[in-house]
């Protein structure tokens, strides 16, 4: 074992899970969900069996809310020992069964589920880090990563809202993983390739766990001595601010950054007034085409 791989070192693992019921796989076969939660929780409880000192939290992502599926906030399941199996990993399976029925009955009967809202979900990750980084033990050192296992498909409209958290955990050095379980999602790509993580677009939910401990159980440090799948072309299309439409060529505001499929005399975000000088010319000088 290396010299930087000390026992006081700890990895801590914040997986997001997204249990929207309009995700395709879960609307085709209602049953397939309780698979991946099985194979999920199977993949947190080999996290915690690496090292005594490894942590664990797991967020539920739904279409109205989300909320923490492991730890529970207060006080803890009381469980006992079944079958010799390990307390610990009776005890997370059980909150986050527990909590994720709870999650699932609190929905809002008669509304349409909308998007998931995992933006929201990554921000509450980000914190809890952020927390268990202060409340560490002075020498711990801790290395964070969020692992987003989802089979939405992403949509523009939570833009902005995904590159604040990316840039902020690439700030903070959180790595953000994607383990998508259906379609291709360009945004959720690009905050991998933001932070450093990796992203899997799984060929078959029967191999879910098999993907999950391949790909993303090693810690970033263990990463590098491994053959794991390519990062492959990222897709860096920005959304307009107006519209929240991907956009290949766009106006960019030369003050606040902003992006705009179209072009208008103030910019909606930071209310700059640009001069156009007489009758608006066909290409605008005072805004650059972007890329
Ligand atoms: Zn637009
Ligand atoms: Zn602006």
């Amino acid at each position: 074992m290396a010299d930087d791989d000390a026992p006081s070192d700890s990895s801590l693992l914040v997986i997001v899970v997204d249990t929207n019921p309009n995700q395709r796989y879960i609307t085709e076969d209602p049953k397939l969900l309780t698979g991946c939660l099985d194979a999920m929780i199977a993949f947190a409880n080999s996290h915690l069996m690496q090292k005594s000192s490894n942590l664990l939290a797991v967020i539920g992502c739904h279409f109205h809310k989300s909320e923490f599926l492991y730890p529970s906030p207060g006080k803890p399941l009381d469980v006992r020992q079944i079958d010799g199996q390990y307390e610990l990993f009776t005890l997370v399976e059980k909150t986050i069964k527990m909590r994720l029925v709870n999650l699932i009955k609190s929905q809002p009967q008669d509304d349409k589920p909308g998007e998931s809202l995992l933006a929201g979900a990554l921000a509450m990750g980000l914190c809890f880090i952020s927390r268990m980084r202060r409340e560490a033990a002075p020498g711990i050192r801790m290395s964070s990563r969020i692992l987003i296992v989802t089979g939405s498909s992403d949509t523009a409209a939570q833009y902005i809202n995904y590159m604040n958290v990316f840039f902020t955990a690439q700030k903070q050095q959180v790595l953000i993983d994607v383990c998508s379980l259906d379609k291709h999602l360009s945004l959720l790509q690009q905050g991998c390739d933001i932070t450093g993580g990796l992203y899997l677009k799984v060929p078959s939910l029967e191999g879910l766990l098999q993907y999950l401990l391949w790909v993303f159980l090693p810690d970033a440090s263990e990463r590098g001595q491994l053959v794991l799948p390519g990062r492959g072309r990222v897709d860096y299309r920005a959304a307009c601010f107006c519209h929240r439409e991907l956009l290949t060529i766009g106006y960019v505001c030369s003050v606040c950054l902003s992006v705009f499929c179209k072009f208008s005399p103030i910019c909606t975000t930071c209310h700059t007034v640009f001069k156009t000088g007489g009758p608006l010319p066909i290409k605008p000088k005072k805004k650059k085409m972007k890329v």
